[in-house]
């Protein structure tokens, strides 16, 4: 059991490090920079990574470590067991071995990795407490961010646990499950009237406000450590399955960066020795209503061509994702395919998981579960190799999806015989 009583004014900000991060590396040209709120190459544009020099890291220490992502703080951009830092310490979520399901579809071994378990019921909690540390370290002291909407949740709550101030700005047509739980956290809430992708060319342009001297957009400016964050869930996924790589994995794509992620995980999993060096297929799932990288992939194409969205899983509603052709790198390098999938059909995938193993999902969950049927169907995903899916979110928060296709079996008077009827 975890007791969480850190003291946000008992925290000194000297003695931070980045531990094992050295620096800061262009993913085009190779050009290096040192760690500071930087996120574009200043030779090519191209997006920044961290570079680290990883220290020994053995099964054993993660093993040791709090039961929380920052078991992996030897993996990431923070001081050696980030155990001071103000955050949510997100992670650690359950790995579902989802019997009744593979049955089901016709599967030999199937897993859900449930995100929805993190404090604010989305993957996004582990991508902001790694960009949270960044932020401090770079005395950013407003955490801000452009958001489809987990995000805002994730932000918001943050920052209002480590005492400072959010800023966060979100398309105007959010679910109340996005808007209301971000709002009540009391931060700065600014709603755009406009899409994600008019939401992120704003923070784009505000970085270079006086305005915003001091923030940290989590997802713009930090967001070579924000999307080491996503590196976790791959981390999770092998340690749970007893040190080990699944063969198949489905991963929902908005940006990209959590695909991408999942799959550097793996990598380096490999080259520290803590896994087996086994073979993986890596598999993609966007809805239909914002399907750029499927269409990438389906032409053949590097370049993914911007779309506008129009779907009911907002938080994958990204038209113009920015790792999107490092996804397709990844998916084309492991032999994988994507999914892509009708608001009808995430709506039916939803119902499925929630059916068959308990787990209700978000949007984006019902996006995986359609995808992996999809998948199936065409004969590009192995029903008898071990694959694990992801329901990166809490389908509490878009209860809109399935509102008007579910409710009480029966609306009846309190008598046995009514009870009865209804149920025959
Ligand atoms: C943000 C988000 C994703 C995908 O994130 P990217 O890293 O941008 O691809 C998936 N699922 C949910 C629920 C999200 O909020
Ligand atoms: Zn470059």
């Amino acid at each position: 059991m975890t007791v969480d009583n850190y003291a946000a004014a008992d925290i000194a900000t000297d003695d931070l490090d980045f531990g094992p991060a050295t620096g800061l590396v262009c993913r085009e040209c190779g050009a290096n920079y040192g760690l500071g709120a930087a996120y574009a190459c200043m030779e090519c544009f191209g997006p920044l990574e961290v570079k680290y020099n990883y220290g020994e890291v053995t099964r054993e220490s993660i093993e040791a470590g709090p039961n929380s992502l920052w078991r992996y703080s030897q993996l990431l951009p923070v001081s050696a067991g980030a155990v001071d830092e103000p955050n949510l310490a997100p992670g650690c979520t359950r790995l579902v071995h989802a019997h009744n399901l593979a049955q089901e579809l016709g599967m030999t071994s199937l897993w859900v990795k449930d995100d929805s378990g993190n404090p604010t019921h989305s993957f996004k909690d582990r991508v902001v407490a790694v960009a949270q540390s960044a932020a401090r370290r770079l005395g950013l002291t407003t955490l801000s961010c452009a958001s489809t909407g987990n995000l805002a949740h994730a932000v918001a709550a943050a920052a209002a646990r480590a005492g400072q101030r959010s800023v966060v700005l979100i398309p105007s047509n959010l679910e109340d499950g996005k808007t209301v739980t971000t709002a009540t956290y009391d931060g700065k809430l600014l709603a755009i009237e406009g899409n994600y992708d008019d939401v992120n060319r704003l923070c784009s342009e505000l970085i270079g406000d006086p305005l915003t001297n001091d923030w940290g957009f989590v997802n713009v400016n930090l967001r070579p450590y924000y999307a080491e964050g996503s590196k976790t869930v791959g981390y999770e996924i092998a340690e749970q399955l007893g040190w080990r790589l699944p063969k198949q994995v489905v991963v929902p794509i908005a940006s990209g960066a959590l695909l991408v992620k999942v799959d550097k995980a793996f990598r380096e999993l490999i080259e520290l020795g803590l896994v087996e060096d086994t073979e993986y297929t890596i598999f993609g799932a966007q809805a239909a209503g914002c399907s750029p990288v499927y269409q990438a992939f389906q032409d053949g194409q590097d370049v993914v061509r911007p779309v506008r969205p129009d779907t009911i899983a907002k938080s994958l509603a990204i038209g113009n994702p920015a790792d999107g052709p490092y996804a397709l790198d990844v998916i084309r390098r492991t032999h994988g395919a994507i999914g892509s999938v009708t608001d009808e059909e995430l709506v039916d995938g939803i119902r499925k998981l929630a059916r068959t193993e308990g787990v209700f999902a978000e949007t984006a969950g019902g996006v995986v579960m359609a995808s992996l049927e999809q998948l199936l169907a065409q004969g590009l995903l192995d029903p008898t190799a071990e694959t694990v899916i992801l329901n990166t979110g809490d389908g509490l928060k878009t209860l809109d999806a399935v509102i008007e296709f579910v409710g009480p079996t029966a609306t009846i008077e309190p008598q046995v015989s009514e009870v009865r009827e209804a149920l025959a």
